[in-house]
This record gives structure tokens, sequence and C-alpha cells, in this order.
């Protein structure tokens, strides 16, 4: 990949940099769109990375649907599918942490996960010399570190933020909707509904605007609240439903 990377920058191509866990949905999709229109040769890579998933998370049993995948990225038009079996030699000692804005929010509740998240990132950035990286804003918190991470490590690429995809419903799209149940998906719409509702409520604190929500996705049977926090512009929350772990944000200004 590396070797293929340089050899196309040599020829003065910029190279577009989408990066996922594969089992994708139209959320991944609007990001090669994004990259098409920046870049000369895109490139997304499938890797279920390991170091970013806790130790009683799911890392094993995590969708991989690689038929499917490959079937549409190649409708998306993506170039090169870089999908590495493994990118952590059995001695690897170097990680990448970031240490402010991997604090609180999912960081709070998955304390590993961000350096899993960074180190991951660097490597990948190493091998396919993007001059640009699309990340989407469902993942805020990571657009955030990723951000910060390339200013402090002086990465020689753009980062753009892509918008959060939904479906007809509301729901953000997400590799973990394949783990919900037919009545649990019913919960889990309850979660962009309640932040679409509560921003409509202009001039509020953080603290306002956070127990608002909060108090709202409490009272949702069947929803239990991880956290509800106003970062970066985006107020921000992560509820089980069930076992899965759904995230969603939504932009609201503070002044
Ligand atoms: P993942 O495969 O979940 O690691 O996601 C890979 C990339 O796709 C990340 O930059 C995500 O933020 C982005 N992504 C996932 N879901 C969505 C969505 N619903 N809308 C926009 N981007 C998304």
């Amino acid at each position: 990949m590396q070797r293929e990377a340089l050899a196309l920058k040599e020829k003065g191509k910029k190279i577009g940099f989408v990066p996922t866990m594969g089992a994708l949905h139209e959320g991944h999709i609007s990001l090669v769109k994004v990259a098409r229109q920046q870049a000369d040769v895109v490139v997304m890579s499938i890797y279920v990375n390991p170091t970013q998933f806790g130790p009683s998370e799911d890392f094993s049993r995590y969708p991989r649907p690689w038929e499917q995948d490959v079937k549409m990225v190649e409708e998306a038009g993506v170039d090169i599918l870089f999908a590495p079996e493994n990118l952590y030699l059995p001695d690897a000692s170097t990680f990448v942490q970031e240490e402010k804005y991997s604090l609180g929010r999912c960081g709070g509740a998955r304390p590993s996960h961000f350096r899993g998240v960074t180190t991951i990132v660097a490597k990948l950035f190493n091998l396919v010399q993007p001059t640009v990286a699309v990340f989407g804003q469902k993942d805020s918190q990571q657009c955030d570190v990723i951000e910060q991470m390339i200013r402090d490590l002086y990465f020689p690429v753009k980062i753009v933020r892509a918008p959060l995809i939904r479906d007809a419903r509301g729901l953000a799209l997400s590799s973990r909707n394949k783990y919900l149940s037919p009545a649990e998906y019913e919960v889990a719409l309850n979660l962009s509904t309640v932040l679409h509702e509560t921003i409509k409520t202009q001039g509020m604190t953080q603290k306002e605007l956070e127990s608002a929500a909060r108090s709202r996705l409490k009272k949702v049977p069947g929803m239990k609240v991880d956290y509800v926090t106003w970062a970066n512009g985006y107020l921000c929350s992560a509820v089980f439903v069930g076992k899965t772990r759904l995230i969603d944000n939504v932009p609201y200004i503070i002044n």
C-alpha cells in the first residue's frame, strides 16, 4: 500500500482516504463521495482495529460482511480498497495517545478507545499517504481527537468532516444498528428524536441543555443513558439499547 501510494504521489496524484471498519452503509459511502470531490485517487480501508475495543466489547462479534462490503466499495467507485489482515507486529510497543479531546464522552466509558483510534489512524496515514482524509461527524469526538493529532504531530494531511447521515426515521446510520431487534430499533429512534427536540429551545446554558436532554432520555423505557455532553459545538450522547451502544450528536451554539 505504501509503495503504491508513494508512486501515485510521485505522479502528482492527490490521494483521498476514507478509513472504516467495514460493515458498510450509506454513511460510509457519503464519505467516499466527499473524498472523490477533493482527490484524484480514493482509497478506502477496511480494518476492524483490535486496539480500539475494550476487553469486554464486541471486537470478535463485530460484523464483517466481506462480500457485501466489496460490492458496495465497487459500486461507490473507490479506486483502492486496502484491507490488511493485521497492522500490529507481535512485539509492537509504540502507541499514539491524544490527551485532551480523548477525555470524557466516549473516552470516559471506553478508556483505551481513542488510544487505539489515534494509533491505527497514524499507521494508516503512513501507509496510505493521503492528501485529504474524510471522517464522519457521526463520531464527533473522534473528529476532535484526529484533528488535534494531526496538528500536534504535523501530519501533512487535510481532515474533512463529512455530515452525519441518518436513516429515513432519523436514526444515525451505524454498523452496530445491525445488532438491534425490531423492538430495540423503535427504542433507539428516541435518541435522535430527543436530541433534535431539545435543541429547538434556543439560549440554554450548557448545563440546561445537557440536563434537558438527559432527563428525557432517562425516561425512555429500554434505554440506558451513558452520557449527554455538549462539546465543541455539538450536543452529544451515547446510550445503550439492550447490549448495543449507540451514539449521536446535533449542532448547538452556546453563547
Ligand atoms: P466506522 O466503520 O464505524 O469506524 O466508521 C468509519 C467512518 O465512517 C468514520 O469516519 C465514521 O465517522 C463514518 N461514519 C459512520 N457512520 C456514519 C454516518 N451515519 N454518517 C456519516 N459518517 C459516518
